[in-house]
């Protein structure tokens, strides 16, 4: 199964994909951990891409395309994936049908977890990543019982650079222009599956399965 994590940043899509990688066994593609990862690493591509993400811009086509092209042959994706962040504009989505009709391969669903724009700047400032583990916190709706520490393995807790107040009033407003119209892409293709993403996040991973199946 294929699928497709559409949604604003802070709609919870990184946390719904963990669950989904435990219950279906398919592995997560997030563009912005490869492009992280890459910046971590301190690569050609990731200096590149880190003038885009610090302005809460699209990095170009291009280079986010070619990081999935190369990611869907591995091993990992014969069964099926889900790909969060990616499409993120309609050239991409264009870009991403072609490519999969090249490997006879389509996308099954497209899970739009919607939640409204007000609730989502104070979820996204209050984000909080374990250094060692990855766990995630959040400063008011999950904080972690000793401030700035992982509950799990006592690992520092930090602030994603773009999860600050100018940063992410650009990532939203850059969803609205050029993420929001795959929603109707994918509406048209019959794909789209609304989810509504307010609420208990394992109330929001059961409506989830429910439209999965
Ligand atoms: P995310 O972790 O999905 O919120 O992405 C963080 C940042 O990485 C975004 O604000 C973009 O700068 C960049 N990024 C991630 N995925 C894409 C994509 N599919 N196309 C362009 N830029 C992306």
């Amino acid at each position: 199964m294929n699928i497709i994590l559409l949604g604003p940043p802070g709609a919870g899509k990184g946390t719904q994909a963990k669950r989904l990688i435990d219950a279906y066994g398919i592995p997560q593609i997030s563009t912005g951990d490869m492009l992280r990862a890459a910046l971590k690493e301190g690569t050609p591509l990731g200096l590149e891409a880190k003038k885009y993400m610090d302005q809460g811009a699209l990095v170009p086509d291009s280079v986010v395309i070619g990081l999935v092209k190369e990611r869907i042959l591995k091993n990992d994706c014969a069964k099926g994936y889900m790909l969060d962040g990616f499409p993120r504009n309609v050239s991409q989505a264009e870009a991403l049908d072609k490519m999969l009709g090249d490997l006879s391969q389509k996308i099954d669903h497209v899970v739009c977890v919607e939640v409204p724009n007000e609730e989502l700047i104070g979820r996204l400032t209050g984000r909080r990543t374990c250094r060692s583990c990855g766990a995630g916190y959040h400063v008011m709706f999950d904080p972690p019982k000793k401030e700035g520490v992982c509950d799990k393995c006592n690992g520092e807790l930090y602030q994603r650079d773009d999860d600050n107040v100018a940063t992410v009033t650009s990532r939203l407003r850059v969803y609205d222009e050029q993420t929001k119209p795959l929603i109707a892409y994918y509406e048209k293709q019959g794909k789209l599956r609304r989810i509504d993403g307010v609420g208990d996040m394992a109330d929001i991973f059961a409506r989830i399965k429910a439209v999965l199946g």
